[in-house]
């Protein structure tokens, strides 16, 4: 557990980097490829969990921006509620992660055929940032409506770590309203 003033500081630049990633983004679309770094590095994280070398949900649980910052953001303004359980669901949240990666793959071969240097970073970055955008409305939605970090249940990057590591499981309807850290969920409240 961190000492609280260390935890202040980093929901703070978390919620500035999150902040600065969607606000940026608009006027410089590169910015979006941080989103492709954290993917990357959720996605290197996951194989070591499948290693063993590694806890399950690391990236979750000591990288995410996103996670952090609607976890402190949101805690004054939200509901409290219990997300429903039809959102633990197994295969809505596989559905949503292969839905999202569909989703990628082909915004980036339709946008980068032909294009290079700094106009393909810059086509891939607005890709990434839409993607940001879209899932911080997500989770500013959900945040708001039921637990400051419900949208962590349904998260693709979560349910794409889950996979990987090989943790996959219908996750429990209260998962969305402790600070608890306890593998393979996510930090979440
Ligand atoms: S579930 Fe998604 S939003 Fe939540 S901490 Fe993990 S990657 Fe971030």
């Amino acid at each position: 557990m961190q000492p609280l003033r260390t935890r202040r500081v980093l929901d703070t630049l978390a919620l500035l980097f999150v902040f600065a990633v969607a606000v940026g983004g608009w006027f410089y679309p590169v910015v979006g490829l941080a989103l492709a770094g954290l993917m990357a590095t959720a996605v290197a994280l996951s194989v070591l969990a499948r290693l063993g070398m590694a806890r399950q949900r690391a990236f979750c649980n000591g990288v995410c921006p996103r996670g952090r910052a609607l976890g402190f953001a949101l805690k004054p303004f939200t509901r409290g509620k219990t997300l429903p359980r039809v959102f633990t669901d197994l295969s809505l949240r596989r559905g949503l992660c292969g839905f999202m990666m569909f989703c990628v793959a082909g915004s980036l071969v339709r946008a980068l055929s032909g294009l290079e240097g700094h106009p393909a970073f810059a086509a891939a970055g607005r890709i990434f940032w839409g993607l940001c955008v879209a899932s911080l409305a997500g989770g500013l939605l959900l945040g708001l409506l039921f637990r400051p970090r419900a949208w962590c249940v349904v998260c693709p990057m979560g349910t794409l770590q889950d996979t990987i590591a090989g943790s996959s499981r219908k996750r429990p309807a209260n998962a969305t309203g402790d600070r608890g850290d306890a593998a393979p969920g996510p930090r979440v409240g």
